[in-house]
């Protein structure tokens, strides 16, 4: 099986990655790789990010590096906290915190301006220097409190009507069927079965 590198350094992602990915690749993390790399992401979009990452430890292990960037956009706030959602309000503050600021943000809005999605981004970067880059995305809104236990970020308070539950109240499983990176990482799957 050929050798893939993800660039992250958190273990829940590797564990999604290789759910959808291990089935035709050999994916591991950075750290299983040995490498040691602290890439700023400057970038205004989540492709350029990923872009950026992938790119960045392809150079320093000339093999297929894979890397993503994801976030939360709320339309009420002009598609904040977006790139910045990890960084919002700084990066030390919790999610607890976070969430309940953005529930306050929103007090008082209806429904139908509560509209929000997850995004996620995934590069590939191949040792030729060419780089690919999909997104992938989930639609919902924004809840009215925070609910549920499982998931992390702004699970709490991600609502989709449909389910009548916040992506928290969701197992790991059904989570990763609808999620914004489940959908880009099936995506890059086809990508490298092509190449
Ligand atoms: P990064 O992609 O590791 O830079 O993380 C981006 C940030 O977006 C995370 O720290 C979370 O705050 C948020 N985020 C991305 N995906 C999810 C998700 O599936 N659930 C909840 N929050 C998420």
């Amino acid at each position: 099986m050929e050798k893939i590198i993800f660039a992250t350094k958190n273990k829940d992602k590797i564990k999604e990655i290789k759910a959808v990915l291990g089935d035709c690749f050999d994916v591991i993390s950075m750290q299983e790789a040995g490498i040691e790399a602290d890439i700023v992401e400057d970038g205004s979009t989540f492709e350029e990010n990923a872009k950026k990452k992938a790119l960045e430890v392809m150079k320093l292990c000339s093999c297929i590096v894979l890397a993503d960037d994801s976030g939360l956009e709320v339309d009420y706030l002009d598609k904040a906290p977006g790139v910045y959602s990890a960084r919002f309000m700084g990066e030390n503050t919790s999610y607890d915190i976070k969430n309940n600021e953005i529930l306050k943000r929103l007090e008082s809005v209806s429904d139908d301006k509560r509209s929000a999605r997850f995004v996620c981004a995934v590069a590939a970067a191949f040792p030729d220097g060419s780089c690919e880059v999909v997104r992938g995305t989930i639609e919902g809104m924004i809840g009215y409190e925070i609910k549920g236990d499982n998931g992390f970020g702004y699970d709490p308070i991600f609502y989709l009507p449909e389910l009548n539950k916040t992506t928290a109240q969701l197992t790991m499983e059904e989570k990763n069927k609808i999620s914004h990176r489940g959908k880009a990482l099936r995506l890059i799957k086809e990508i490298l079965l092509k190449k």
